[in-house]
C-alpha cells in the first residue's frame, strides 16, 4: 500500500525535504539542508509536523550525505516520523525542466531518468542537482518508485502561437528554442485550489495566476489550462523580478556582447544584477527592502516598485484579453502571499477589468481569502501556494497507478 510519500527538492546547494502522510495529505516532517558543499560546513533544518524548527550545524559534502543526514533523522527515535526507512511508499522530485517531452508527471526508470539527463542543457545549474537528489534516493530507498514532476509541465497545454518564437523554426528544432514556462507546480496547485474556492468545477475557471516570489511568473489559465506564461525558455523572461531583469529588447543583449561583455557576464547581469536589485538603488532585490526604502522617500525603491507593478498589471490586461476575461486574479508566492503593499499597486490599477478592490481585507486578511468586494465583477484573491504537496500529490497517484 502506498501512504508514505517523500518530497525532495535537490538544489544547487540545498536540499529541501518534506515528508506526507497522503491518508489525510497530513505533513509529518519538512526542513533542508543548506550549503552543501561549502567551505564553511553545511546546515540542517528540521521540523517535525508543525512543531518548532531545530537548527544544527552539519557535515554534507555532496547531496547524496545530505539525504543521509535527513533519513537519520527521520527515523531519529526521538525526533523522527517514521519507524524505518522502508516507511517511505513513493518519492516525488522536483525537476526543473521537462522541455517538449515530458508534458506530465512521470515514473522514473532508467530509460526516462536518461531522458531526463539530456535535458541538462535546458537548466545546467539545476538538473544535475536534480538528478543527483534522484540518484541519491535510488540508492538508500531501493525499490521506491522515483516520480520526477516538472516545472514546466502544467504550461505544456499552451497554444503554438503563444510558445513559439519568431524566429526561424530550425533554431527551435535544432536547439528546442521556444517558450516552457516554470513555476508550473505552483500554477497548478493554486489553480486547482480557487477553483474549489470558487465553487467551480477546474475545466471552467478562468485565471490569472500571479506566482510573485523572487522569481516571478503569471499565467493565463483558460477553462483550467494554461494558454500562455510570461517565463519563457528560460525563468529569465517575463515580469521584473528580485534580481532578473524580465523582458527586455534582446537587441540590448546584442549591444552588450559588440561592447565586449561574454555569454556568462550577461548572462550574471540580467539573472543576478537586474530587477528590483538593479533599479532599487538599496543593494538589494527584497521586496520587504524595496517597500521600505519606496516608503522613506526613495526615489529609485519607489520607481523599481512601479516598473515591478507595470509590468504585471500589463500582463494581466493582456491575459484578460487573450482568454476573453476571467473569474480572478490570484496571488501567490512570497510577494503575492505577503506584501500587502505590493498587491495593492497592482490592483488599484484594475478597475476598468471590473476588479472591486478592497483595500482593507487587503490590509487585514490572509490566504485564502478575496481581496475584492462581493459582488466584483472579477474576484481578487490570495491563495497560498505548496508546490510540496502539489509534488507528493502526483507521486502519489503514479506510484499508485503502478501499483
Ligand atoms: P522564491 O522565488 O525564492 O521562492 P519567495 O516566494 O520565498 O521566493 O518570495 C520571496 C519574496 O517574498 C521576497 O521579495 C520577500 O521580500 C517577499 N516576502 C516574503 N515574506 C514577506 C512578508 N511577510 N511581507 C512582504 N514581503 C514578503
Amino acid at each position: 500500500m502506498i501512504r508514505n510519500v517523500l518530497v525532495v527538492n535537490s538544489g544547487s546547494s540545498s536540499l529541501k525535504f518534506t515528508v506526507y502522510d497522503m491518508e489525510g495529505e497530513k505533513k509529518l516532517a519538512s526542513g533542508l539542508v543548506e550549503r552543501i558543499g561549502g567551505a564553511t560546513g553545511a546546515n540542517m533544518v528540521y521540523r517535525k509536523g508543525t512543531g518548532p524548527k531545530t537548527e544544527k550545524p552539519v557535515q554534507a559534502r555532496d547531496h547524496a550525505e545530505a539525504l543521509q543526514l535527513v533519513c537519520a533523522a527521520l527515523v531519529d527515535p526521538e525526533s523522527g516520523v517514521l519507524a524505518s526507512l522502508s516507511d517511505v511508499d513513493a518519492i516525488g522530485h522536483r525537476v526543473l525542466h521537462g522541455a517538449d517531452r515530458f508534458k506530465d508527471s512521470v515514473l522514473l526508470t532508467p530509460e526516462t531518468l536518461a531522458s531526463v539527463r539530456e535535458l541538462i542543457p535546458f537548466g545546467p545549474l539545476h538538473m544535475p542537482a536534480n538528478i543527483g537528489g534522484v540518484e541519491a534516493c535510488e540508492k538508500i530507498f531501493p525499490g521506491v518508485p522515483n516520480v520526477a514532476v516538472f516545472d514546466t509541465a502544467f504550461h505544456a497545454t499552451m497554444p503554438e502561437c503563444a510558445a513559439r518564437y519568431a524566429i526561424p523554426d530550425e533554431l527551435r528544432v535544432k536547439y528546442g528554442f521556444r517558450k516552457y514556462g516554470f513555476h508550473g507546480t505552483s500554477h497548478k496547485f493554486v489553480t486547482l485550489a480557487t477553483a474549489e474556492f470558487l465553487g467551480k468545477p477546474v475545466d471552467q475557471v478562468n485565471l490569472v495566476t500571479c506566482h510573485l516570489g523572487n522569481g516571478s511568473s503569471l499565467a493565463a489559465v483558460k477553462n483550467g489550462k494554461v494558454y500562455d506564461t510570461t517565463m519563457g525558455l528560460t525563468p529569465l523572461a517575463g515580469v521584473v523580478m528580485g534580481t532578473r531583469s524580465g523582458d527586455i529588447d534582446p537587441a540590448v543583449v546584442v549591444e552588450l556582447a559588440r561592447k565586449g561583455m561574454s555569454a556568462d557576464e550577461i548572462d550574471t547581469l540580467l539573472n543576478k544584477k537586474s530587477g528590483l536589485l538593479g533599479v532599487g538603488g538599496i543593494d538589494s532585490g527584497d521586496m520587504r527592502d524595496i517597500v521600505n526604502a519606496a516608503e522613506s522617500g526613495n526615489e529609485s525603491a519607489s520607481l523599481a516598485l512601479d516598473m515591478w507593478a507595470h509590468r504585471i498589471v500589463q500582463y494581466i490586461g493582456a491575459y484578460f484579453t487573450l482568454i476573453g476575461g476571467a473569474d480572478a486574479i490570484v496571488f501567490t508566492g512570497g510577494i503575492g502571499e505577503n506584501s500587502r503593499q505590493a498587491r495593492a499597486r497592482v490592483l488599484s490599477r484594475l478597475a476598468c477589468l471590473g476588479v472591486d478592490f478592497d483595500e482593507k481585507a487587503n490590509e487585514e486578511k490572509s490566504g485564502p481569502c478575496f481581496l475584492t468586494r462581493p459582488g466584483s465583477k472579477v474576484a481578487a484573491i490570495v491563495m497560498p501556494t505548496d508546490e510540496e504537496l502539489m509534488i507528493a500529490r502526483d507521486a502519489y497517484r503514479i506510484a499508485r497507478e503502478i501499483g
